[in-house]
């Protein structure tokens, strides 16, 4: 389409000001006012994006959202239109016209830049992204991911200042259609390693990645790796760190090259979450002020049933306990009455609230007492499906009744609502199709409970609840999806449930598991919990740094989703004992106490608050077997809090250790498979302790 001295819609083009991958770029004028408009034509757009025929709905949308983006360092786009002639159909992207030169023409006449005046290029080109990445779209999908942020996308005006170009538009673009130009996929350097793999799913992170290559270079005049050809940048870019730009120049200081080497990271999880923090990072260049750092000190968080006595008991004599997860359904059951209630007055006490989401996806939930009550729990017994919250604005409202009964039942930390694990089993990733699965679902779910949090309880926490499938951490692959997607979610915390991990679990799940919940802690920074996990695991988590775990007293140790499908408290006849020394619960008889007899003879009656001077009939009854696990476990973890990570570990793969020689006294009580379970923790954590603390 020849174009100059022509006029479309109003615009007449004057001059040609460049040609890029997939359009060319020329100055036009209309009202007297300069404009840059960006021409493609239809060739060039992906097909999803063509497939509405005439209308062109997705692209429109694409493109609305495109200009309602506004900020100081971001060209505005102010106009689109179509024109057609006989070759077909041509796109027209109206921009305000910015005078300036680009940063790839400084960069190749200064080849690099001194360092202050880099980090206030960059600084701009952050707040430009963190705008674009905070729109506002459709749904709970929000903000434009850049997707080509490169040097020459980077006006410098005279003032100094920066306008970023041609934000968002590669989204549409069909890339494999310009295979003949020579032009692949982003602009090579600054490509993520997840843009190479599956560009179509990458998140904001990926922008990040490209601000470090672009940051890297104004400061070295280097790209983050040497290569000949393509194909080995490519390689490099995927599976190679970057040459430190220390390396290229001393002058850089120390701390920037580690903020560039952050933003470098493969894995976008082990990158900063979002364009804040960076800025953060950066302030803290200059003002060597106390970084806000989360609790991420050890905590147990008691999963309350009908413990009201015990509860009462137990908090009179120590004041600082604790944390409870309350589950909703209880609120109106008869044997917790008032137990919520006694609770809320103990300021001490953290209060979450299990919203008792899960139990909806399961016909089950309408003989479960409480669960029909709940505000959301659907009416006519309608188990709750991925269909049946399809619809955003039902979304909407079920996350606004989930949080606002947990307002009402007074939280203290916020979940997001949760649900299914098990038709995950085919694995997390994007080849799903999301419409059927919980998994993306429950995500996206969080997201707008995140959303509504700061709207409407901005001063609360929010953590993210979720179930897994424990042997779904097995390969690398599903584990970094999972990392990558749930520290994109911007929730405070994580309540993770995995089903199922106990006893019997596989040694190799079982190492993938914890080794899972301190990659998250790690990287996030912020506190994750286990949910439902028996103590004696619970407490080597504690020990390896995870900030908490969750258990009752006694009943259902570990999760497991079959867990909810069951309607009642199950008659059981056999109280449970936890025994430090052995690290676990022993069920005891209620009729016959021989095995407590047996096992306290060898090792010794408790000689806690609790069981101190009581006899053995005393001892296992239940009300006191739960005040004495509370005071246990209270009283490893004000030690736990003493000790240093080092100290931690040592003390815990000892108690072990311990664990197994007092199983090896009991021969007659236990059989050698009864205790197996410690060797697979003897040899996991050995092995995370290797991994992680060395
Ligand atoms: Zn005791």
């Amino acid at each position: 389409m020849a174009l100059l001295n022509k006029t479309f819609n109003g615009y007449k083009f004057i001059s040609f000001i460049n040609k890029g991958g997939f359009g060319a770029v020329y100055k036009a004028e209309k009202d007297g006012k300069a404009h840059a408009i960006k021409v493609f034509h239809e060739e060039y757009i992906l097909r999803e994006f063509k497939k509405h025929g005439e209308e062109n709905n997705r692209l429109q949308r694409e493109i609305d959202i495109m200009k309602s983006a506004s900020h100081k360092y971001l060209v505005k786009y102010v106009d689109d239109f179509i024109s057609e002639d006989e070759t077909g159909k041509s796109y027209f992207l109206v921009m305000e016209f910015i005078e300036g030169i680009n940063l790839r023409e400084i960069l190749d006449k200064d080849e690099k830049l001194p360092e202050d005046r880099s980090l206030g290029i960059f600084k701009q080109i952050l707040e430009g992204l963190q705008s674009l990445h905070n729109i506002r779209g459709e749904g709970s999908d929000r903000g434009i991911i850049h997707r080509d942020l490169k040097p020459a996308n980077i006006i410098v005006q005279e003032n100094g200042e920066i306008k970023i170009v041609d934000y968002g538009i590669s989204k549409v673009i069909d890339f494999t259609s310009l295979t003949s130009t020579g032009d692949i996929i982003g602009t090579g350097p600054y490509m993520s390693p997840e843009q190479i793999t599956d560009s179509k799913h990458i998140d904001k992170r990926s922008d990040l990645y490209t601000s470090g290559v672009v940051l890297y270079e104004m400061l070295t005049g280097y790209f983050p790796y040497d290569f000949q050809y393509q194909p080995e940048l490519i390689e490099k870019i995927r599976n190679d760190p970057p040459i430190p730009p220390r390396r290229r120049d001393i002058a850089i200081s120390n701390k920037v090259e580690n903020i560039i080497l952050k933003l470098l990271e493969k894995n976008p999880y082990q990158r900063f979450a979002k364009v804040s923090e960076i800025l953060q990072a950066i302030d803290l260049l200059t003002k060597p002020i106390e970084m806000k750092h989360n609790d991420l000190s050890p905590k147990f968080y008691l999963r309350l049933y009908t413990d009201k006595t015990v509860l009462e008991e137990f908090t009179k004599r120590n004041s600082k306990f604790g944390n409870v997860v309350f589950p909703a359904n209880l609120e109106n059951v008869s044997a917790c009455k008032g137990l919520l209630e006694n609770i809320k007055k103990d300021s001490n006490i953290t209060i979450i609230i299990d919203p008792a989401t899960v139990r909806l996806a399961y016909p089950a939930y309408t003989e479960t007492k409480g669960v029909c009550e709940l505000p959301y729990t659907p009416e006519n017994y309608e188990v709750i499906t991925p269909e049946y919250l399809k619809e955003y604005s039902k979304q909407q409202e079920y996350v606004k009744q989930v949080l606002d009964k947990q307002i009402e039942l007074e939280a203290d930390i916020l979940l997001s609502p949760f649900h299914y694990t098990h038709n995950s089993s085919t694995g997390y990733g994007p080849d799903r199709n999301p419409t059927e699965e919980w998994f993306d679902l429950d995500c996206k779910l969080t997201k707008e409970s995140v959303d509504y949090k700061n709207a409407q309880y901005s001063e609360k926490e929010i953590y993210m609840g979720v179930c897994i499938r424990a042997d779904s951490l097995h390969d690398e692959k599903t584990k970094k999806y999972l990392l990558n997607t749930f520290s994109s979610l911007d929730t405070d915390g994580f309540l993770i449930y995995a089903d199922c991990i106990d006893n019997d679990t596989k040694e190799v799940t079982m190492f993938h598991y914890v080794d899972f919940l301190i990659e998250l802690q790690k990287w996030t920074q912020k506190p994750v919990i286990a949910g439902r996990v028996n103590a004696g695991l619970g407490l080597g988590l504690l020990s390896f740094g995870i900030a908490g775990f969750t258990s009752g007293t006694a009943r259902f140790e570990s999760f497991y989703e079959d867990l909810y499908k069951e309607s009642g408290p199950a008659y059981n006849m056999y109280s449970r004992y936890y025994f430090p020394e052995l690290l676990t619960t022993v069920a005891i008889s209620r009729k016959a106490q021989t095995k407590f007899d047996q096992i306290t003879s060898a090792l010794g009656i408790c000689n806690c608050y609790f069981c101190n001077g009581k006899d053995n009939p005393e001892i296992v009854k239940d009300k006191n077997a739960h005040l004495h696990f509370l005071e246990i476990v209270s009283n490893d973890i004000e030690t736990l809090i003493t000790l240093s990570r080092n100290e931690a570990i040592t003390r815990y793969l000892l108690q072990i250790n311990t664990a197994i020689e007092n199983y090896d006294q009991l021969k007659g009580v236990f059989k050698t498979d009864e205790y197996s379970f410690l060797y697979k923790w003897k040899n996991i954590f050995t092995k995370l302790e290797e991994k992680h603390y060395v």
